[in-house]
Formats: structure tokens, C-alpha cells, sequence
């Protein structure tokens, strides 16, 4: 045992997404008429994409690629490690498969 449920109890009363520190980009969607969102987190270094005009985000890799819905939904709903994830690195190869438009 040690005093660490303050702590833990302060963070999990914040949105997983406001616990991470990200640093906001546009992207250039070419040709696609919308603009998107990128952010990027200085300190786990996940990466979400977003299009402001449906506030649909999706985790994607380092290469801008959509992940697998599954990883998106496990990456939204947990607040920022601090660090890069043991599994981060598997997690980025599950591509999304069906190519939604
Ligand atoms: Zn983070």
C-alpha cells in the first residue's frame, strides 16, 4: 500500500483526452474539402486526428494512418501515461481496414 490514491483519484476526475499535452496541428487533407485537426502528445506521443466539423477523432500512427476502431476506442478512454504504452508500438500496426468515406 502507498498514498498514491489522491493522486490517482485527482487525474481519473479529468477526461482522458485533457490529461494528455497536445500539440495541435492542421493538416493538409488534399483535395478531400475538409481540413483536419492533428494532435500529438508531448509526453506519451499518441497521435489522434480530428475533423472539426464532425468532432470525429481516430488514433492514427506516425505516418497520419487510421488504427484499427478498436485502439481508438481503448486510446480515447485512457488518460496519458506519461510515457509511450508497453504496447503503443503493436497498437500502430492494427490499420484500419474498412476504408470509410
Ligand atoms: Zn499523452
Amino acid at each position: 500500500m502507498n498514498n498514491s490514491s489522491d493522486t490517482q483519484a485527482r487525474i481519473a476526475e479529468r477526461p482522458p483526452w485533457e490529461s494528455h499535452e497536445f500539440r495541435v496541428k492542421t493538416l493538409d487533407s488534399a483535395g478531400t474539402g475538409g481540413a483536419r485537426l492533428g494532435f500529438s502528445c508531448r509526453n506519451c506521443g499518441r497521435k489522434f486526428a480530428q475533423t472539426p466539423a464532425t468532432r470525429r477523432t481516430w488514433a492514427v500512427n506516425d505516418a497520419g494512418l487510421a488504427l484499427d476502431d478498436a485502439v481508438t476506442d481503448r486510446w480515447l478512454d485512457e488518460s496519458c501515461l506519461r510515457h509511450p504504452g508497453a504496447t503503443d508500438d503493436d497498437d500502430r500496426k492494427l490499420l484500419r481496414r474498412t476504408l470509410r468515406v
